[in-house]
């Protein structure tokens, strides 16, 4: 994005209110106790989390009821059991994973009950979870999160030994659907389906899933072009 003059990366700023008009949209960011209006032809929101507070704000119709889902994900000690398990997804009721790397100290896992530690089912995320994401967890949660994981995974791989808990790290997944993943017809099933939504010259994409990230963004670039934008 640097190598091209065209792309101007406006950091750290929050966007606060998004304005449509016929030819144009209005982004309102704030940073530190500034806040600057941006004009522009064409407006995409690609945010994840508070994503569709503005769809609902810019009138979009049928905007989809959204959950949101607090989690953590675990880093612990790779061991050479760990190392030896490889990277797995285990689905025995519900799920979780493990992603070992093998030239890393730590490995990746979440089980999925044992790492879920809240869930919203409107716009209003907890302030608490926006603060406590985006950086690890205190070591007390973290040493919590991490043996409910262990714990969780030893009923299925009793050999798994006591590793030391590296760090925990929480983050949130918003989703379409309401009732959790043990409803087989949940639209949590389907995330990587995320809708584009569209009103005029306002775009809103969700990435569905970190997988599904390039394909949204395939679609979206089609949509512009479909449109006129691009
Ligand atoms: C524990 C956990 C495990 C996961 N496991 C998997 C997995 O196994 N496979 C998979 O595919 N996906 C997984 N995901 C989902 C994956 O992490 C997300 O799909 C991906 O991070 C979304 O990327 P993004 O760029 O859309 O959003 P993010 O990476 O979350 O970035 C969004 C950014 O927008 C910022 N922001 C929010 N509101 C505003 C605002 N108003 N103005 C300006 N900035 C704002 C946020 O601070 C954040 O920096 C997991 C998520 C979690 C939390």
């Amino acid at each position: 994005m640097k190598a091209d003059s065209e792309i101007h990366l406006l950091l750290n700023r929050r966007v606060v209110g998004i304005e449509m008009e016929d030819t144009c949209g209005h982004v309102t960011v704030r940073s530190g106790g500034e806040t600057e209006r941006l004009r522009a032809p064409v407006v995409v929101n690609c945010l994840w989390e508070n994503r569709r507070a503005f769809d609902v704000a810019v009138g979009i119709d049928g905007v989809p009821d959204y959950t949101t889902r607090f989690k953590y994900g675990v880093v612990l000690e790779a061991d050479p059991y760990i190392k030896a398990l490889d990277s797995i997804t285990i689905i025995q009721g519900p799920f979780g994973n493990f992603v070992v790397d093998p030239n890393r100290q730590g490995a990746y896992c979440s089980w999925y009950p044992a790492s879920l530690k809240g869930t919203v089912t409107d716009d209003a995320i907890p302030d608490a979870w926006d603060a406590a994401c985006g950086q690890d967890a205190p070591p007390d949660v973290a040493e919590e999160v991490g043996k409910a994981n262990l714990a969780a995974f030893r009923k299925i791989l009793p050999g798994l030994p006591d590793v030391s808990i590296l760090r925990a790290k929480p983050g949130l997944i918003p989703a379409e659907g309401a009732t959790d993943i043990d409803n087989e017809t949940s639209a949590f099933h389907r995330r990587s389906d995320a809708a584009l939504l569209s009103k005029g010259r306002y775009v809103s994409i969700n990435t569905g899933k970190y997988t599904s990230a390039p394909r949204n963004a395939m679609r979206l670039q089609r949509h512009l072009c479909q449109a006129g934008y691009l």
